[in-house]
């Protein structure tokens, strides 16, 4: 059987990985979250307390980083770090690390590794234009910030931390700005991708919207 990748990127919080994910298990595609990719090597850097200017040490760090997905558990060289890398610590120092180019050579040879013997869902920033150029199914998707910040907030809540709307929105703005201004394949739509304003749909909508296209059924 044929192979098909499909590329969700877009800014924070749109909601592209619970898409993501209830679409793979739709299709029974793997789903990789190349987000947590980015984030387990903030984490090790933070725990080494690796210096930015450290490449030695970061490309070591970096290629030796055994990554495996298991569920929804996150495991990096043996050890669930699933909740490690979202705490607000790696999510503040997420952008900065992500826009090393050294950084981004190694993860993306390991992303396109995952999609070596199976159909693939795989959400991030740079998938359709740098990871997958020709996947089969490119998507985009954007959501007013307010509604990314207040779904956000709620996520939080439900995992027992209560953190002011603003603050969110603050650190939302902050991340997409870097994200895409970095010189290094920035977040940005690729010129055939499907975008997709998620900002007044429910999860539901969005799946569909997604599976339908994908099945060929719109
Ligand atoms: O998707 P998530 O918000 O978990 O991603 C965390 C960060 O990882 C992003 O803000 C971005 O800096 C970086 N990232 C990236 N390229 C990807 C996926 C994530 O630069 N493909």
């Amino acid at each position: 059987m044929d192979k098909t990748i499909v590329a969700i990127d877009g800014p924070s919080g749109t909601g592209k990985s619970t898409t993501a994910r209830i679409l793979a298990e739709k299709l029974g595609f793997l789903y990789i979250d190349s987000g947590a990719m980015y984030r387990a090597i903030t984490f090790e850097l933070l725990r080494n307390n690796v210096k930015p200017t450290d490449l030695k040490k970061i490309t070591e760090i970096t290629a030796n980083a055994n990554m495996t997905f298991d569920g929804e558990e996150f495991i990096l060289n043996g050890k669930n770090i699933t909740k490690e890398i979202r705490s607000l610590e790696v999510t503040n120092k997420v952008s900065s690390v992500s826009a090393i180019k050294e950084i981004r050579k190694i993860l993306v040879d390991k992303q396109r590794a995952f999609a070596a013997d199976s159909s693939v869902i795989m959400d991030g920033r740079d998938i359709g234009t740098v990871v997958f150029p020709n996947a089969n199914f490119k998507f985009f998707l954007v959501c007013d910030l307010k509604t990314r910040a207040q779904r956000r907030r709620q996520d939080f809540i439900d995992h027992g931390l209560k953190i002011p709307v603003e603050k969110i929105m603050e650190e939302l703005n902050k991340r997409d700005k870097i994200d895409s201004s970095r010189k290094e394949s920035p977040l940005k739509k690729a010129k055939d991708a499907i975008e997709v304003n998620t900002t007044n749909m429910i999860i539901e909508e969005q799946v569909n919207f997604l599976y339908r296209k994908i099945k060929g059924l719109d």
